[in-house]
């Protein structure tokens, strides 16, 4: 069945309780990086803008089931406020009677926050008597929290279940991206994945292998794929206990005729604190070194197969791009998927930092702000959270 847009919905006059993904970086009690709560700023001014008083429910990081002021939403509120230009409202709970008198009081236009979600501990078990009381909150349940819609949470699926549910305009902007990279991609269709949760990710490499024209890897998924191959790595970070995985992987691309690309020279150094780096062949790698990022004549070849495509997507960094000596790779891959004249989507917490030290994300299509949630979208999995919208 699908999804009803924020659009569709009658608002004017309503209480909309909206989940939002409010879970940013904090740093000395302040909000260190807003860019979370920017991209959930279309649907509550939309709904704002229609009469509706707006509830946001959100967590923060992982406080288990139980209130804890480090974790409270209360420099969210503050950072919102100034976003929107008015006053945000808080509570120092999540449900209940206070959580009650607080969304009773409002009026249109007004804004309430709710605190933390994961403060109560029937949030992550999906809870029904959590979802009850997170349902007396509003008339209608909008979810705009890509980030969280692969978890089945009292709020995310829980009270969508309870209330006329509809689809936030950042969820929606989230999964038409991602889906014209699953449903008919134009092609050549690239995909270049690195960073260093390569169990996470060997999953989506499996799925997008029916998806894609060819396969670029950097990083640690690179260095698991390169042990796969015979590679002598050195000290390399690499997932050993994934080599039948990475083995399967390369079977895949083999039967599938994708093209897959590994890395020809890296750059090579004994520690990351290292003063003396080298870039050495991929075959000549000394047993006391580690690879920590791609050389250049890997950017190079790389960056052909990215310039010649017509869709591209890219998660995870090419090296530790943290560190100056070891950044070149990362950036210089931005750079290209920036320049590419390809439809071009960009995913991971790690490789938006890497966009944005490139200073190349207005050039980017699509900036998914769901690491998780997205990763999980490709491995064409249903995401709990957007299946609980249809039809409810
Ligand atoms: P994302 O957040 O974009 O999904 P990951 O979290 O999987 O990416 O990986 C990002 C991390 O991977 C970065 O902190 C980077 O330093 C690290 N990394 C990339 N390449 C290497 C490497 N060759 N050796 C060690 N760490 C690496
Ligand atoms: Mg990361």
């Amino acid at each position: 069945m699908p999804k009803r847009s924020v659009t569709e919905a009658d608002v004017r006059g309503k209480r909309a309780l909206v989940r939002v993904d409010f879970n940013v970086p904090l740093r000395d009690g302040e909000v260190a990086d807003d860019t979370r709560i920017r991209a959930a700023l279309p649907t509550i001014q939309f709904l704002l803008d229609r009469g509706a008083a707006v509830v946001l429910a959100t967590h923060l990081g992982r406080p288990k089931g139980k209130a804890d002021p480090a974790y409270s939403v209360a420099p969210v509120a503050r950072r919102l406020s100034e976003l929107l230009g008015r006053p945000v409202a808080t509570v120092n709970v999540v449900v209940g009677a206070e959580a009650e008198r607080a969304v009773n009081a409002l009026r249109p236009g007004d804004v309430l926050l709710l605190e933390n979600t994961r403060f109560e501990p029937g949030e992550e078990t999906n809870d029904p008597q959590l979802a009850t009381g997170l349902a007396r909150l509003g008339d209608l349940f909008v979810n705009d929290a890509f980030g969280a819609a692969h978890r089945a949470h009292a709020s995310t699926v829980g009270v969508a279940n309870l209330l006329p549910a509809y689809a936030g305009l950042l969820l929606e902007r989230e999964e038409t991206a991602l889906s014209r990279l699953l449903d008919n991609p134009e092609r050549p269709f690239v995909a270049v994945l690195g960073g260093a949760k390569v169990s996470d990710k060997l999953a989506v490499l499996e799925h997008l292998l029916d998806h894609v024209d060819a396969l670029l890897l950097g990083g640690g998924m690179a260095n698991t794929v390169l042990l796969a191959q015979g590679h002598q790595i050195g000290s390399s970070l690499a997932e050993p206990d994934r080599l039948e995985e990475a083995r399967r992987l390369i079977e895949g691309v083999k039967e599938r005729g994708v093209l897959m690309a590994v890395p020809s020279d890296v750059v090579i150094a004994e520690s990351l604190e290292s003063t003396e780096t080298n870039v050495a062949p991929v075959a000549e790698i000394p047993v006391d070194q580690a690879i920590f990022d791609i050389g250049p004549e890997t950017v190079a070849r790389f960056c052909q197969q990215i310039a010649g495509a017509r869709t591209v997507f890219w998660n995870g960094p090419m090296g530790v791009f943290e560190r100056e000596p070891f950044a070149n790779g990362t950036l210089g891959i931005a750079r290209c998927v920036a320049e590419a004249g390809a439809y071009t989507v960009v995913g991971g917490g790690d490789s938006l930092a890497a966009i944005e030290v490139a200073g190349v994300a207005e050039r980017i299509d699509h900036i998914s702000t769901g690491g998780g949630a997205s990763l999980e979208y490709l491995e064409g999995r249903v995401l709990p959270g957007i299946a609980a919208l249809a039809g409810a």
